[in-house]
Protein backbone atom coordinates (compact mmCIF):
# COMPACT_ATOMS: atom_id res chain seq x y z
CA UNK A 1 0.00 0.00 0.00
CA UNK A 2 1.15 3.27 -0.96
CA UNK A 3 0.30 5.70 1.48
CA UNK A 4 -0.78 9.50 0.67
CA UNK A 5 2.82 11.35 -0.28
CA UNK A 6 1.54 14.34 2.63
CA UNK A 7 1.58 11.94 5.87
CA UNK A 8 2.21 12.88 8.05
CA UNK A 9 0.69 16.26 6.59
CA UNK A 10 2.14 19.60 6.72
CA UNK A 11 -0.28 20.81 9.33
CA UNK A 12 0.61 18.24 11.58
CA UNK A 13 4.83 18.69 11.23
CA UNK A 14 3.72 22.45 11.99
CA UNK A 15 2.10 21.58 15.04
CA UNK A 16 5.10 19.35 16.11
CA UNK A 17 7.64 22.28 14.86
CA UNK A 18 5.88 24.28 17.01
CA UNK A 19 5.53 22.47 19.84
CA UNK A 20 9.11 21.68 20.50
CA UNK A 21 10.49 25.52 19.33
CA UNK A 22 8.28 26.61 22.16
CA UNK A 23 10.08 24.03 24.29
CA UNK A 24 13.56 24.58 24.05
CA UNK A 25 16.20 22.28 25.67
CA UNK A 26 19.63 22.31 25.67
CA UNK A 27 22.59 20.47 25.73
CA UNK A 28 22.29 16.80 27.65
CA UNK A 29 18.61 18.47 29.27
CA UNK A 30 16.55 17.57 26.14
CA UNK A 31 14.24 15.10 28.58
CA UNK A 32 11.24 16.53 27.28
CA UNK A 33 11.61 16.44 23.49
CA UNK A 34 13.38 13.20 24.31
CA UNK A 35 9.41 12.24 25.86
CA UNK A 36 7.73 13.78 22.93
CA UNK A 37 9.96 12.07 20.24
CA UNK A 38 9.70 8.66 21.88
CA UNK A 39 5.78 9.39 22.13
CA UNK A 40 5.57 10.05 18.45
CA UNK A 41 7.53 7.23 17.73
CA UNK A 42 6.12 4.31 19.52
CA UNK A 43 2.70 5.63 18.69
CA UNK A 44 3.44 4.35 14.73
CA UNK A 45 4.85 1.14 15.83
CA UNK A 46 8.54 1.66 15.69
CA UNK A 47 10.73 -0.33 17.89
CA UNK A 48 12.58 2.48 20.00
CA UNK A 49 16.12 2.22 22.25
CA UNK A 50 16.11 5.32 24.85
CA UNK A 51 18.48 6.90 27.50
CA UNK A 52 21.68 6.59 24.88
CA UNK A 53 23.62 9.37 23.91
CA UNK A 54 24.40 10.80 27.84
CA UNK A 55 20.06 9.81 28.96
CA UNK A 56 18.27 12.20 25.69
CA UNK A 57 19.11 9.92 22.93
CA UNK A 58 17.09 7.92 20.84
CA UNK A 59 17.42 5.11 18.16
CA UNK A 60 14.26 3.90 16.14
CA UNK A 61 14.71 1.07 13.87
CA UNK A 62 12.57 0.36 10.49
CA UNK A 63 12.77 -2.93 8.98
CA UNK A 64 11.78 -2.46 5.49
CA UNK A 65 9.30 -5.25 3.44
CA UNK A 66 12.36 -7.03 2.20
CA UNK A 67 15.87 -7.67 3.69
CA UNK A 68 18.99 -5.67 2.56
CA UNK A 69 21.25 -3.20 4.04
CA UNK A 70 21.13 -0.92 7.10
CA UNK A 71 21.46 2.93 7.00
CA UNK A 72 21.31 5.62 9.64
CA UNK A 73 19.38 8.97 9.15
CA UNK A 74 20.20 11.41 11.88
CA UNK A 75 18.53 14.35 13.60
CA UNK A 76 19.98 16.44 16.44
CA UNK A 77 17.61 17.63 18.31
CA UNK A 78 19.25 20.45 21.10
CA UNK A 79 18.51 23.93 21.97
CA UNK A 80 20.65 27.22 22.80
CA UNK A 81 20.67 29.18 25.42
CA UNK A 82 19.75 32.65 23.83
CA UNK A 83 17.06 34.69 24.67
CA UNK A 84 14.42 34.45 21.53
CA UNK A 85 13.67 37.65 20.18
CA UNK A 86 10.41 36.99 18.08
CA UNK A 87 6.85 37.65 19.29
CA UNK A 88 5.32 35.08 17.46
CA UNK A 89 2.91 32.86 18.71
CA UNK A 90 5.16 29.83 18.74
CA UNK A 91 8.03 31.34 20.52
CA UNK A 92 9.90 30.15 23.63
CA UNK A 93 8.33 30.00 26.91
CA UNK A 94 11.98 29.08 28.01
CA UNK A 95 13.50 32.11 29.01
CA UNK A 96 17.52 32.15 28.05
CA UNK A 97 16.59 29.03 26.01
CA UNK A 98 15.85 29.21 21.75
CA UNK A 99 16.03 26.66 19.18
CA UNK A 100 18.07 29.44 17.33
CA UNK A 101 19.98 26.63 15.11
CA UNK A 102 16.61 25.05 13.68
CA UNK A 103 17.05 21.19 15.44
CA UNK A 104 13.34 21.81 16.31
CA UNK A 105 12.82 21.46 12.75
CA UNK A 106 15.55 18.55 12.09
CA UNK A 107 13.82 16.24 14.49
CA UNK A 108 10.08 16.98 12.80
CA UNK A 109 11.64 16.13 9.50
CA UNK A 110 13.44 13.07 10.61
CA UNK A 111 10.02 12.41 13.43
CA UNK A 112 8.01 12.84 9.85
CA UNK A 113 10.06 10.35 7.96
CA UNK A 114 10.27 7.47 10.52
CA UNK A 115 6.34 7.58 10.71
CA UNK A 116 5.85 7.90 6.91
CA UNK A 117 7.85 4.87 6.46
CA UNK A 118 6.43 2.64 9.13
CA UNK A 119 3.14 2.92 7.59
CA UNK A 120 4.35 2.32 4.29
CA UNK A 121 7.95 0.40 4.60
CA UNK A 122 8.03 -0.97 0.83
CA UNK A 123 11.93 -0.98 0.67
CA UNK A 124 14.85 -3.12 1.55
CA UNK A 125 16.80 -3.19 4.48
CA UNK A 126 16.90 -1.54 7.89
CA UNK A 127 16.65 2.32 8.52
CA UNK A 128 18.14 3.47 12.24
CA UNK A 129 16.42 6.88 12.81
CA UNK A 130 19.24 8.50 14.96
CA UNK A 131 17.53 11.40 17.18
CA UNK A 132 20.81 13.10 19.12
CA UNK A 133 21.10 15.02 21.79
CA UNK A 134 23.90 18.04 22.98
CA UNK A 135 24.94 18.97 18.63
CA UNK A 136 25.80 22.31 20.12
CA UNK A 137 29.43 22.94 21.34
CA UNK A 138 28.82 19.76 23.93
CA UNK A 139 29.57 16.73 20.75
CA UNK A 140 26.60 14.96 21.23
CA UNK A 141 27.14 12.88 18.55
CA UNK A 142 31.02 11.33 19.99
CA UNK A 143 29.32 10.58 23.28
CA UNK A 144 26.86 8.15 20.98
CA UNK A 145 29.92 6.92 19.25
CA UNK A 146 31.72 6.61 22.35
CA UNK A 147 29.04 4.52 23.60
CA UNK A 148 28.78 2.20 21.05
CA UNK A 149 26.69 3.79 18.65
CA UNK A 150 27.83 1.84 15.40
CA UNK A 151 28.63 -1.20 16.97
CA UNK A 152 24.84 -1.68 18.49
CA UNK A 153 23.06 -0.46 15.68
CA UNK A 154 25.51 -1.45 12.68
CA UNK A 155 25.12 0.71 9.48
CA UNK A 156 26.89 0.80 6.07
CA UNK A 157 26.47 4.84 5.77
CA UNK A 158 25.26 7.63 7.91
CA UNK A 159 23.03 10.63 6.78
CA UNK A 160 22.58 14.19 7.97
CA UNK A 161 21.35 17.43 6.78
CA UNK A 162 21.39 21.29 8.48
CA UNK A 163 18.76 23.79 7.13
CA UNK A 164 20.70 26.93 5.67
CA UNK A 165 19.83 30.55 5.78
CA UNK A 166 20.27 32.31 2.92
CA UNK A 167 20.04 29.22 1.01
CA UNK A 168 16.44 29.26 -0.63
CA UNK A 169 14.16 27.65 0.16
CA UNK A 170 13.43 24.55 -2.28
CA UNK A 171 16.91 24.24 -2.91
CA UNK A 172 19.91 22.29 -1.49
CA UNK A 173 23.92 22.21 -1.60
CA UNK A 174 25.93 18.73 -1.37
CA UNK A 175 29.71 18.82 -0.77
CA UNK A 176 31.89 16.36 -2.83
CA UNK A 177 34.43 16.56 0.17
CA UNK A 178 34.62 18.60 3.60
CA UNK A 179 31.37 20.63 4.35
CA UNK A 180 31.72 22.03 7.47
CA UNK A 181 35.32 23.07 9.33
CA UNK A 182 37.30 21.38 12.19
CA UNK A 183 36.83 23.48 15.42
CA UNK A 184 39.74 23.92 18.04
CA UNK A 185 39.33 26.31 20.82
CA UNK A 186 42.45 27.88 22.73
CA UNK A 187 43.00 29.55 26.09
CA UNK A 188 46.18 31.04 26.59
CA UNK A 189 47.69 33.03 29.54
CA UNK A 190 50.66 35.36 29.59
CA UNK A 191 51.67 35.82 32.90
CA UNK A 192 54.82 38.74 33.86
CA UNK A 193 55.99 41.06 36.25
CA UNK A 194 53.57 44.00 37.41
CA UNK A 195 55.09 47.78 37.59
CA UNK A 196 53.71 50.87 37.78
CA UNK A 197 52.91 52.30 33.90
CA UNK A 198 55.46 54.70 34.66
CA UNK A 199 58.21 52.61 34.61
CA UNK A 200 57.49 49.66 32.79
CA UNK A 201 61.01 49.24 32.56
CA UNK A 202 61.07 47.88 35.80
CA UNK A 203 58.52 45.28 35.27
CA UNK A 204 57.21 43.34 31.94
CA UNK A 205 54.29 43.91 29.74
CA UNK A 206 52.12 41.59 29.16
CA UNK A 207 49.57 44.07 27.60
CA UNK A 208 52.11 44.92 24.65
CA UNK A 209 52.91 41.05 24.61
CA UNK A 210 49.65 40.16 24.25
CA UNK A 211 49.15 42.40 21.50
CA UNK A 212 51.65 41.47 19.28
CA UNK A 213 50.76 37.99 19.81
CA UNK A 214 47.11 38.79 18.65
CA UNK A 215 48.79 40.01 15.45
CA UNK A 216 51.50 37.58 15.27
CA UNK A 217 49.10 34.84 15.05
CA UNK A 218 47.22 35.91 11.90
CA UNK A 219 50.46 35.88 10.50
CA UNK A 220 50.97 32.87 11.24
CA UNK A 221 47.60 31.78 9.97
CA UNK A 222 48.06 33.55 6.57
CA UNK A 223 51.79 32.32 6.17
CA UNK A 224 51.44 28.88 6.99
CA UNK A 225 48.55 28.23 5.24
CA UNK A 226 49.02 27.06 1.54
CA UNK A 227 47.02 29.79 -0.48
CA UNK A 228 44.56 27.12 -1.66
CA UNK A 229 43.35 25.94 1.20
CA UNK A 230 41.29 27.65 4.35
CA UNK A 231 41.93 28.60 7.71
CA UNK A 232 40.89 31.06 10.33
CA UNK A 233 41.60 32.29 13.88
CA UNK A 234 40.14 34.44 15.61
CA UNK A 235 40.90 35.94 19.23
CA UNK A 236 37.30 36.41 21.14
CA UNK A 237 38.26 37.50 24.48
CA UNK A 238 41.38 39.66 25.60
CA UNK A 239 40.69 39.87 29.64
CA UNK A 240 43.55 41.82 31.61
CA UNK A 241 44.07 44.94 33.76
CA UNK A 242 41.85 47.06 36.26
CA UNK A 243 43.56 50.31 36.57
CA UNK A 244 44.65 53.54 34.54
CA UNK A 245 49.00 53.33 36.52
CA UNK A 246 49.29 49.62 36.50
CA UNK A 247 50.51 47.21 34.27
CA UNK A 248 48.75 44.33 34.52
CA UNK A 249 50.72 41.04 36.10
CA UNK A 250 48.95 38.69 33.69
CA UNK A 251 46.65 38.33 30.38
CA UNK A 252 44.34 35.87 29.36
CA UNK A 253 43.29 35.29 25.24
CA UNK A 254 40.88 32.84 24.15
CA UNK A 255 40.00 31.99 20.35
CA UNK A 256 38.89 29.48 18.16
CA UNK A 257 40.81 28.08 14.83
CA UNK A 258 39.22 26.36 12.29
CA UNK A 259 40.11 24.55 9.18
CA UNK A 260 39.11 21.47 7.12
CA UNK A 261 42.49 19.68 6.63
CA UNK A 262 43.94 17.54 9.86
CA UNK A 263 47.34 17.53 8.64
CA UNK A 264 47.21 21.63 8.15
CA UNK A 265 45.15 21.43 11.76
CA UNK A 266 48.30 19.96 13.11
CA UNK A 267 50.69 22.15 11.65
CA UNK A 268 48.84 25.01 12.33
CA UNK A 269 48.56 24.38 16.38
CA UNK A 270 51.99 23.48 16.25
CA UNK A 271 52.92 26.73 14.54
CA UNK A 272 50.74 29.04 16.57
CA UNK A 273 52.39 27.12 19.97
CA UNK A 274 56.01 28.05 18.73
CA UNK A 275 54.98 31.27 18.11
CA UNK A 276 53.40 31.92 21.64
CA UNK A 277 56.28 30.48 23.27
CA UNK A 278 59.43 32.55 21.11
CA UNK A 279 57.22 35.98 22.11
CA UNK A 280 56.70 34.49 25.28
CA UNK A 281 60.49 34.37 26.18
CA UNK A 282 61.44 37.21 24.08
CA UNK A 283 59.35 39.24 26.77
CA UNK A 284 60.21 37.49 29.27
CA UNK A 285 57.23 35.99 30.35
CA UNK A 286 55.60 33.04 31.57
CA UNK A 287 53.10 31.28 29.11
CA UNK A 288 50.31 28.41 29.99
CA UNK A 289 48.53 27.59 26.74
CA UNK A 290 45.52 25.29 27.15
CA UNK A 291 45.11 24.38 23.23
CA UNK A 292 41.89 21.91 22.73
CA UNK A 293 40.68 19.91 19.83
CA UNK A 294 36.80 20.14 19.64
CA UNK A 295 34.67 18.89 16.73
CA UNK A 296 36.93 17.18 13.73
CA UNK A 297 35.85 18.63 10.53
CA UNK A 298 32.46 17.31 8.59
CA UNK A 299 33.97 15.04 5.34
CA UNK A 300 31.43 14.00 3.07
CA UNK A 301 32.34 10.61 1.15
CA UNK A 302 32.17 11.90 -2.54
CA UNK A 303 30.33 8.50 -3.44
CA UNK A 304 27.54 9.28 -0.64
CA UNK A 305 27.06 12.82 -1.76
CA UNK A 306 26.59 11.74 -5.43
CA UNK A 307 23.89 9.67 -4.36
CA UNK A 308 22.28 12.22 -2.34
CA UNK A 309 22.46 14.77 -4.85
CA UNK A 310 21.08 12.02 -7.16
CA UNK A 311 18.32 11.66 -4.93
CA UNK A 312 17.59 15.13 -4.49
CA UNK A 313 17.49 16.12 -8.35
CA UNK A 314 15.31 13.52 -8.77
CA UNK A 315 12.59 15.45 -6.24
CA UNK A 316 10.09 17.27 -8.08
CA UNK A 317 9.82 19.99 -5.08
CA UNK A 318 13.91 20.80 -5.01
CA UNK A 319 14.07 23.01 -7.65
CA UNK A 320 17.92 23.37 -7.72
CA UNK A 321 20.86 21.39 -6.47
CA UNK A 322 24.08 22.94 -6.22
CA UNK A 323 27.23 21.52 -6.18
CA UNK A 324 29.47 23.73 -6.07
CA UNK A 325 29.58 26.12 -2.68
CA UNK A 326 32.16 26.44 -0.63
CA UNK A 327 31.80 24.95 2.43
CA UNK A 328 31.39 27.08 5.79
CA UNK A 329 34.05 27.58 8.58
CA UNK A 330 30.87 26.86 10.93
CA UNK A 331 30.90 23.57 12.74
CA UNK A 332 29.19 20.32 13.34
CA UNK A 333 29.63 17.33 15.28
CA UNK A 334 28.34 15.20 12.81
CA UNK A 335 31.69 15.25 11.70
CA UNK A 336 32.17 12.31 14.79
CA UNK A 337 29.79 10.06 13.20
CA UNK A 338 31.14 10.47 9.48
CA UNK A 339 35.00 9.62 11.23
CA UNK A 340 33.17 6.52 12.23
CA UNK A 341 31.17 5.95 9.11
CA UNK A 342 31.38 6.65 5.70
CA UNK A 343 27.78 9.04 4.83
CA UNK A 344 26.84 12.92 3.61
CA UNK A 345 25.93 15.51 5.19
CA UNK A 346 23.48 18.39 2.98
CA UNK A 347 22.21 21.51 3.49
CA UNK A 348 18.42 22.67 2.78
CA UNK A 349 17.38 25.91 1.97
CA UNK A 350 15.76 27.62 4.84
CA UNK A 351 14.71 30.55 2.41
CA UNK A 352 15.45 34.01 3.79
CA UNK A 353 15.44 33.72 7.00
CA UNK A 354 17.81 35.43 9.99
CA UNK A 355 20.90 33.25 10.35
CA UNK A 356 21.47 30.27 12.79
CA UNK A 357 22.14 31.18 16.17
CA UNK A 358 20.60 34.39 15.80
CA UNK A 359 17.80 35.74 18.52
CA UNK A 360 15.20 36.47 15.68
CA UNK A 361 15.77 33.04 13.31
CA UNK A 362 13.01 30.51 12.71
CA UNK A 363 13.16 27.54 10.77
CA UNK A 364 10.75 27.41 7.73
CA UNK A 365 7.77 25.27 8.54
CA UNK A 366 7.51 25.40 4.17
CA UNK A 367 10.43 23.19 4.30
CA UNK A 368 9.09 20.59 6.77
CA UNK A 369 7.68 18.58 4.25
CA UNK A 370 10.24 18.88 1.43
CA UNK A 371 13.17 17.32 4.92
CA UNK A 372 10.44 14.63 4.79
CA UNK A 373 10.37 13.72 1.46
CA UNK A 374 14.42 13.61 1.16
CA UNK A 375 14.54 11.34 3.85
CA UNK A 376 11.95 9.08 2.34
CA UNK A 377 13.69 9.38 -1.07
CA UNK A 378 17.08 8.45 0.18
CA UNK A 379 15.60 5.27 2.28
CA UNK A 380 13.37 4.27 -1.05
CA UNK A 381 15.89 5.37 -3.57
CA UNK A 382 19.35 3.53 -1.73
CA UNK A 383 17.49 0.65 -0.56
CA UNK A 384 15.65 -0.39 -3.37
CA UNK A 385 18.96 -1.10 -5.43
CA UNK A 386 20.15 -3.02 -2.26
CA UNK A 387 23.07 0.00 -2.73
CA UNK A 388 23.80 1.71 0.47
ZN1 LIG B 1 23.99 25.60 15.82
ZN1 LIG C 1 22.65 23.35 14.05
Amino acid sequence: MTPPATYPDAATLKQWRHDFHRHPEIAFEEHRTSAQIIEILQAHGLEVTTGLGGGTGVVATLSGSRPGPTIGLRADIDALPIEESNEFEHRSTIAGRMHACGHDGHTTMLLGAACALARAPDFAGRVHFIFQPAEESEGGARVMVEEGLFERFPMEAVYGLHNWPGLAAGEAAVHDGPVMAAFDVFTLTLTGHGCHAAMPHLGSDTILAACQLATQLQGVISRETPAHQSAVLSITQFHAGDAFNVLPESVELRGTVRCFDPALKAHLAKRLNEAIQALAQFHGLEVELDYQARYPATVNSAEHAARCARVLEAMPAIRRVHRDLPPSMGSEDFAFMLEHCPGAYIWLGNGDSAALHNPAYDFNDAIAPLGVAYWQALVRGLLTTADT
